[in-house]
């Protein structure tokens, strides 16, 4: 404690985090108009079912093309916009593009089974925004069944999510868009809680698959994360999120070795790095291409 005390006295002087209050700064009064110059993009990742291999779904993730700044990932920006409300916005935005091309899959590779997307929704956006109706809407306009988007929310999202929060999962649901809880682990909620929400799919936070035991070779430059109670918790997680109807999703699979781990346990689909980073809608529509259907 007394090092990062001192290392945050230190750095009040820092001209590096002068200059990074600076940027920030910048990037937020550059948020609302970025929004409708369209400076946003979307990269997608796979979800992939661990038992078989094959490409399930995709996560749509939001990057900013800043004409000033490059390229930035959504650490740098999706708290800014949660602050200022534009969030609201630029996830109607996402919403509407992930949508529109999970359509645009379905309909060049009529012969395979449908990829869903996966979208990340802000806390804000269940509480400020119509996100029923968007909802409704993006998906009567873009032709997508509503069984293909998932919705990513924290737990915090919806955590004693009384009232208007709990009336808009249930209506999402009852629609037939599945909700999911992205980083689950991470928060304070309990699966006894979350299985009395119309939530279908829980999402293992990326800490507990970087504290799975790893393989020989793999050993030594990974051993400080290794953590072997983690793999207790996470097959337990497994078989109580099974009983209780949901299905479990791991981020951060980076290894053969922990993806063959995950497997044995039980869990149902991986996402990560041992499989693909988030690449543009065209790489997707090559890898759907490229298993002959
Ligand atoms: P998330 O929803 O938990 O997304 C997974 C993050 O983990 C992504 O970071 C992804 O690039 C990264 N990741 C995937 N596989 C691996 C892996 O094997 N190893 C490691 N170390 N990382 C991996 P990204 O794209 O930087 O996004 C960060 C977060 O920003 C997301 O976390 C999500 O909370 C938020 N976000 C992204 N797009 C949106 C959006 O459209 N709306 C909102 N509200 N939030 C978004
Ligand atoms: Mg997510
Ligand atoms: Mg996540
Ligand atoms: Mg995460």
């Amino acid at each position: 404690w007394a090092k990062a005390d001192g290392k945050a006295r230190w750095t009040l002087f820092d001209p590096e985090r002068n200059a990074h209050r600076m940027t920030r700064q910048a990037l937020a009064s550059s948020l609302r108009p970025a929004v409708e110059r369209d400076e946003f993009v979307l990269d997608y990742q796979p979800l992939v079912c661990l038992e078989s291999g094959d490409v399930r779904g995709v996560e749509a993730l939001v990057r900013w093309n800043h004409p000033q700044f490059g390229l930035l990932t959504p650490n740098r920006f999706i708290g800014l916009a949660e602050e200022d409300g534009s969030i609201v916005q630029l996830g109607r935005w996402v919403l509407r593009t992930a949508c529109r091309q999970a359509r645009r899959w379905q309909l060049e590779h009529p012969g395979r089974d449908p990829l869903f997307v996966s979208v990340n929704v802000a806390v804000r956006q269940v509480w400020d925004s119509d996100l029923v109706a968007d909802v409704a809407d993006i998906l009567a306009e873009t032709g997508l069944a509503p069984g293909l988007l998932q919705l990513e929310l924290t737990e915090s999202a919806v955590m004693g999510s009384a009232g208007r929060p709990l009336q808009a999962l249930q209506a999402l649901s009852d629609m037939g868009v599945r909700i999911a809880i992205d980083d689950f682990g991470t928060g304070y909620s309990n699966l006894a809680y979350l299985s009395r929400l119309p939530v279908s799919v829980l999402k293992l936070d990326g800490s507990f698959v970087r504290g799975f035991q790893y393989d020989e070779g793999e050993y030594g430059e990974a051993s400080a994360h290794i953590n072997p109670a983690d793999e207790v918790i996470v097959e337990a997680l497994v078989q109580l999120a099974h009983r209780l109807g949901l299905t479990v999703t791991a981020e951060c699979v980076e290894t053969s070795g922990q993806a063959e781990r995950l497997r044995r346990i039980g869990c149902d689909t991986g996402q990560g790095w041992l499989y693909s980073r988030p690449v543009g809608a065209d790489r997707i529509s090559v890898l759907l291409g490229s298993r002959g259907d």
